[in-house]
């Protein structure tokens, strides 16, 4: 087997909820209005085993909005279209060091986004999104996170409709990239694209199945589809285990040892390759803006399974 046997794999998710369910650190988003209503009590977590096994402890059912998290699997899906080098060179795979939503990052490296899971970068790949109108890009996007999680992904319209209502700084980086020549079709258009993608709903659960699915070399384990090659699968994880958490990127590696991604509305992503997926959602976050509750029951299962990637036993 790639994991320890089902019985303590099932037995460690139930135990991770258990020990951090009531701890009470970190603070809802709130720059976008309606994450400010999320229950800072919800906590899921949840794991997806590359041979199609589930094991899930908490909310794992209840949808929340991606946000952050669909950058990793749409950069999957335009390096699936356009290849490695083309993705590197636009986009990079660089740490910025900052915020997600850094402008200085831009300006301090001659209007490059650095990579692809800042908010810069995130807009320069759905630029890059197969489609010939930005209604196609956005249904490829939905269609191929879709494939991700092995069912289909809808938008949360609620969220949609408050981030685009407050997203003037998304406006205000797709515009600076535009006068950089990163973005070369309408910037408003692309940030609109990018707002619905963050807005899809998901649960532990799917995020569990699309992190399994990384992991799997690109094969879903629940519906054995093939949704991007092993070598995008291979690409897409080195870019989150350097740029996964924003700046806090050196020190999730060093505690967990795994590639992952977070989202502001409380959802994490972490991937063993060649092994599984972990999903977590709840909604407290860090200063960073990543889920305290979902970085520690991360590591607590990294460290009880044997997953760090920099561990020789
Ligand atoms: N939609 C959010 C934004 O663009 C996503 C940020 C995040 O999850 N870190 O600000």
């Amino acid at each position: 087997g790639t994991l320890p046997r089902w019985d303590r794999v099932e037995h460690l998710v139930v135990d991770a909820h258990a020990r951090y369910r009531d701890l009470a650190a970190g603070a809802v988003a709130d720059y976008i209005p309606v994450l400010a209503a999320a229950d800072p009590a919800l906590f899921g977590v949840s794991v997806a085993v590359v041979d199609g096994e589930m094991h899930e402890a908490g909310d794992t059912q209840v949808e929340f909005s991606v946000q952050s998290i669909s950058k990793a699997f749409v950069y999957a899906l335009v390096c699936e279209a356009y290849g490695h080098d083309a993705v590197r060179e636009r986009v990079g795979v660089n740490n910025t060091g900052l915020p997600f939503n850094s402008v200085m990052a831009v300006e301090l490296n001659d209007g490059h986004p650095m990579n692809p899971m800042v908010n810069a970068g995130a807009l320069a790949t759905t630029a890059m999104m197969p489609g010939a109108t930005p209604a196609e890009q956005w249904e490829n996007v939905r269609t191929g996170l879709s494939r991700f999680a092995g069912r289909a992904l809808e938008l949360d319209g609620v969220v949609y409709r408050s981030e685009s209502e407050t997203n003037i700084r998304n406006r205000a980086i797709a515009r600076l990239l535009q006068s950089y020549g990163r973005i070369e079709t309408d910037p408003l258009e692309v940030v609109d694209v990018y707002t619905r993608q963050c807005a899809l709903r998901v649960t532990a659960r799917d995020l569990a199945v699309m992190g399994a699915t990384l992991a799997d070399g690109g094969v879903n384990p629940v519906t054995g589809e093939r949704v991007v090659s092993a070598q995008v699968c291979r690409d897409t994880l080195a870019v989150l285990a350097s740029t996964g958490l924003y700046e806090r990127s050196g020190e999730w590696l060093f505690e967990i040892g795994l590639p992952a991604k977070s989202g502001v509305a409380g959802g994490i992503v972490a991937v063993a390759p060649g092994k599984g997926g972990i999903g977590t959602f709840s909604p407290p976050l860090d200063p960073a803006g990543n889920s305290v509750r979902g970085q520690r029951a991360t590591a607590y299962l990294s460290r009880a399974l044997g997953l760090n990637l920099f561990a020789s036993s």
